[in-house]
């Protein structure tokens, strides 16, 4: 609950940082950075009467309960001697080192953001800001904690001062935790935020949550015990507890869905934590079986995650008594991801060299990763968080530049940008006519790269001619390049058919060459994919093709990627170890004069017990048994040896991949769970995504079939599915 007193000490913050830092020289340095900032601060207090060191030792604090490194420890020891005492960067230095300074010079500048003017679009500048001038993810992991002290000793400020903090605390930092996922750190800001802000609300929910209590604990540990009993026998390993959800986002969903608080679907709310993804599919397959889920509310962002890398499955359930229950499945790194998002990544571990660069880059991939993986619009706040997002990640990971126009927006460009892309980025017109900038009060070239902080000032004419060739060179963004590409295109417009032409044939030549799919010529799939590059028409598309506005080699990346299922090292992983073992000696299959250790089943075709098969002798791996239609073999024909399947094959299981087609409903992926399991085809991999334009979803499994009767009988039951409209096998080609 909000407005808890924590009183941590020193005593208490290096036995926290020994749980996990034992290097000597690691906590002599800490205790020096203590020792530092307790002679500076010295003559200071807080508002509350206590010493100043008091705020610093409990940011330090709930940081090592992050597990984050020594020098982050340091940095929240000192994160105010620059502010608050004027050490100066020289002095700094004398006592530490260069890495520790830019930390806690990063997180003083970002301490002293201030906005003039109060426009509607100011949290959001704020937060771009925050993070561009970060740059590290250390920097801004102090300053979310150095602000959630700030907001739990907040009752000591003047109650104008709490509510100015308390309403940027929600505009700013709680979505900045929440973009990176840690929800421990954003639910506390939000409940502390909403208490200064709302405080007859604040108190309302919390009296009414606190009035249910009783009966809503005795509800809960009934469920808990029910469910408990029923995975016991199961034999599955888990951990199970009820949560209470934070009062803001009671508040939040009160006000959002216009509903009283009675109404709230999930204060009974449970979460069951396991060792495997599997197992949390296999839980809830038996929890959907047990008691009836409401329609539409099972939400697997395992299969497919959340922006800020959360992964859980969700359902709602009606319990025995007709209470309504909100369930979490996830496995214990899920659920550390959940509450600590990217600081979990991060753990300090002692011994292995700590490298900020390498560091970053791991999360970079890990976003680009979940980036790609997904295009699901959060459920906070829609598309806006969606470009927050990418905004994140660029503003952390690449070198962006952030400049402003006069009245004080904010815009993000990518390095080496110039004042065409600016101007482009403002409005399409006040591209087409500008004429010259003026960059910090002085008159510039267009050709002038821009710089974080910039204050750039355009010149446009309406006698302008709009831009030329020229400027093609100049710019750095796709979209300036796209406009100024249109502009001239549109201006040498009168033959647009031959282009048109060209750009179609180049297209269709292209495919074909390739040997690509050819319904990508025309129809749905055609349609899908110029909507892809944001084109209406296929005759714009072709037309950019043909100018060049977009390559040739950009759209066959597309259709590679939604075209080719899965790579070879997935197949790999979707083989199940155990079976490949067990079953390695002996496929069911004979070659005249082979020993059936040198035989083995293809992972490309996955072929089954009845396939239509055919051997492939390899260089030094034995046979390897395809199905006679797979594309590896199509070009073999010297190769090539007969193979048979032995009769008697009761006690073997194939694995094979599958591939389904599907609308994007909610329901559809517990449904073909079910099915898979009604079929006792033992699924050994599952993994859902949707298409790119939304409208479908795409999932990937990998099943155990006796033969290929039972394969069939399997996929036949699949496309009987609602909303299911293509299942087919996969042949990794
Ligand atoms: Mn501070």
């Amino acid at each position: 609950m909000a407005g808890v007193k924590v009183n941590y000490t020193y005593e208490q913050l290096m036995a926290e940082v020994k749980q996990y830092i034992s290097n000597p020289k690691d906590l002599a340095l800490i205790e020096k950075a203590y020792l530092y900032a307790a002679d500076k601060h010295k003559h200071q207090k807080r508002r509350s009467g206590e010493p100043y060191l008091v705020h610093l030792v409990q940011v330090s604090y709930i940081l090592s309960t992050m597990r984050v490194g020594p020098k982050t420890i340091v940095a929240g020891l000192l994160h105010d001697v620059i502010e608050d005492c004027g050490v100066t960067k020289e002095e700094f230095l004398q006592d530490f080192d260069e890495e520790i300074y830019n930390l806690v010079d990063a997180v003083t500048k970002i301490g002293n953001i201030e906005f003039k003017d109060e426009k509607e679009y100011l949290a959001e500048n704020h937060r771009k800001i925050f993070i561009a001038m970060a740059k590290d993810i250390r920097v801004i992991i102090i300053k979310l904690v150095d602000r959630l002290h700030n907001m739990r000793t907040l009752q000591h400020m003047p109650p104008e001062k709490q509510r100015k903090i308390a309403a940027e605390t929600l505009d700013v930092y709680a979505p900045i935790s929440h973009r990176l996922g840690i929800s421990s750190i954003k639910n506390e800001l939000e409940d502390l935020s909403f208490q200064y802000l709302d405080r007859d609300k604040y108190y309302e929910i919390a009296r009414l949550v606190e009035q249910r209590r009783s009966e809503r604990d005795a509800h809960i540990n009934k469920m808990i015990e029910d469910i408990s009993a029923m995975l016991k026998e199961l034999n599955i390993s888990f951990r199970i507890f009820g949560r209470s959800k934070h009062l803001y986002s009671i508040y939040k969903k009160m006000l959002t869905k216009d509903k009283a608080f009675g109404d709230i679907l999930d204060l009974l709310a449970i979460r069951i934590i396991t060792d495997t993804e599997l197992t949390c599919y296999e839980i809830l397959g038996y929890i959907h079986q047990k008691y009836r889920p409401i329609p539409g509310r099972l939400k697997d962002y395992i299969a497919m995650p959340k922006m800020n890398m959360y992964q859980s499955l969700h359902t709602t359930i009606v319990g025995d008594a007709g209470n309504i229950f909100e369930v979490q499945i996830r496995t214990e790194q899920m659920d550390s991801v959940a509450e600590k998002g990217v600081a979990a990544h991060w753990r300090y571990k002692e011994g292995s060299k700590y490298n900020p660069a390498k560091e970053q880059k791991e999360i970079e991939e890990k976003l680009t990763w979940f980036k790609d993986l997904i295009t699901l619009k959060d459920e906070m706040g829609g598309s806006d968080a969606q470009g927050f997002m990418d905004a994140l990640q660029v503003d952390l990971f690449d070198a962006n530049v952030y400049v402003m126009s006069p009245k004080g927006r904010v815009i993000d460009l990518p390095n080496g940008s110039t004042p065409i892309d600016f101007a482009y980025r403002i409005h399409t017109e006040v591209g087409h006519k500008t004429v010259g900038a003026i960059v910090n009060g002085n008159l510039v070239p267009l050709t002038t790269v821009l710089k974080t902080g910039d204050v750039v000032e355009l010149r446009t004419s309406k006698q302008s001619p709009g831009p030329s060739e020229d400027w093609l060179k100049i710019v750095k963004t796709s979209n300036a390049r796209n406009k100024i590409r249109s502009f001239i295109s549109k201006k040498m417009g009168e033959k647009r058919e031959p282009v048109i032409e060209k750009g179609q044939a180049l297209f269709r030549d292209e495919i074909i060459r390739r040997g690509y799919d050819q319904e990508y010529l025309s129809g749905k799939k055609l349609e899908h994919l110029y909507g892809m590059f944001n084109y209406n028409n296929a005759a714009d598309f072709y037309y950019a093709i043909a100018v060049k506005a977009i390559t040739i080699s950009a759209i066959m990346e597309k259709i590679y990627n939604r075209s080719t299922p899965l790579d070879n090292q997935e197949v790999q992983r979707l083989v199940n170890k155990n079976e490949k073992k067990s079953v390695n000696t002996k496929h069911g299959i004979s070659v005249a004069g082979i020993d059936s250790m040198m035989i083995s089943l293809a992972g490309c075709c996955q072929p089954v017990y009845g396939d239509e098969v055919v051997g492939f002798i390899t260089k030094g791996q034995g046979v390897k048994v395809h199905r006679v239609n797979c594309v590896n073999i199509a070009q073999e024909k010297q190769r090539l040896i007969d193979v048979t399947w032995d009769d008697n094959q009761e006690h073997l299981r194939y694995p094979t991949s599958l591939y389904v087609e599907s609308s994007n409903r909610n329901n559809i992926l517990s449904e073909i769970i079910a099915i898979v399991s009604a079929q006792k085809a033992n699924m050994t991999f599952i993994s859902a995504q949707e298409t790119e334009d939304g409208m479908s979803s795409i999932t990937r499994m990998t099943v155990n079939v006796t033969d290929l009767k039972h394969l069939n009988t399997l996929m036949t039951n699949l496309r009987k599915i609602d909303g299911v409209y293509k299942v087919d096998r996969m042949n990794n080609g």
